[in-house]
């Protein structure tokens, strides 16, 4: 099983894409985090993706398409995975159609109002060294400015400032939006409201996940 989460940036795709990935034992892919690390270290690949991120644009699909069939041939993602951020376009999409057309796949956008979703990610911040997410309105840390598993210093990321924020919503408007009626076609699809608590969240991911899951094993048994 696949699972894809295409809401907008601040939906909370990566945290319910943590706890799916806990719950179900399926790795993560973020390519957000995985292009953020290449920033970090300053790779060839980090360098060509920097000016776009930092603009809040789509780096581009050849990088992100390469990423991602490079990371779901490793083992660990043999059983399932879950990609949080990808794909961002339908030509992202049908490249992930031709690395994998045959695995059974579940796509879930976590929708927010444009003023909650700035709201989010104007107050998010995140642990310099480890990568943890705070919120300053919901998920405080326990020491002001500092990360509670490694005690770092906890930044604001650049692409979550007020400017950067607005272009990254009219990018996913104008070039991640299309996917619905992508996936909808693909009955695929299936529209989570992301206003509510994490866990109520998460239980209404996983209760569409489970039932998917066992639709599968089904159609598994029966070939
Ligand atoms: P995210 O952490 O998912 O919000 O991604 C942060 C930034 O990384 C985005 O604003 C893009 O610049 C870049 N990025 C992440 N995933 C993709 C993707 N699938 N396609 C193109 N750019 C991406």
């Amino acid at each position: 099983m696949r699972v894809i989460l295409i809401g907008p940036p601040g939906s909370g795709k990566g945290t319910q894409g943590d706890l799916v990935g806990n719950k179900y034992g399926y790795p993560k892919i973020s390519t957000g985090d995985i292009l953020r690390l290449e920033v970090q270290e300053g790779t060839p690949l980090g360098k060509k993706a920097k000016a776009a991120m930092d603009q809040g644009d789509l780096v581009s699909d050849d990088i992100v398409v390469e990423i991602v069939k490079k990371r779901i041939l490793q083992p660990d993602c043999s059983k399932g995975y879950v990609l949080d951020g990808f794909p961002r376009n339908v030509s992202q999409a049908q490249g992930l159609e031709e690395m994998e057309g045959n695995r059974a796949e579940i796509v879930m956008n976590i929708s927010l109002t444009e003023k909650a979703l700035i709201s989010r990610l104007s107050a998010r911040r995140v642990c310099f060294r480890c990568g943890a997410v705070y919120n300053l309105l919901a998920r405080h840390p326990k020491k002001d400015g500092l990360c509670d598993v490694c005690q770092s210093k906890l930044i604001q990321r650049q692409d979550d400032r007020p400017g950067v924020i607005k272009e990254r919503l009219k990018v996913y408007h104008r070039q991640t939006e299309p996917l619905i009626g992508y996936y909808k076609e693909k009955k695929v699809y299936h529209r989570i409201d992301g206003e509510g608590k994490i866990e109520a969240i998460f239980d209404e991911i996983s209760s569409i996940l489970d039932r998917e899951i066992i639709l599968q094993e089904e159609v598994d048994a029966a070939r």
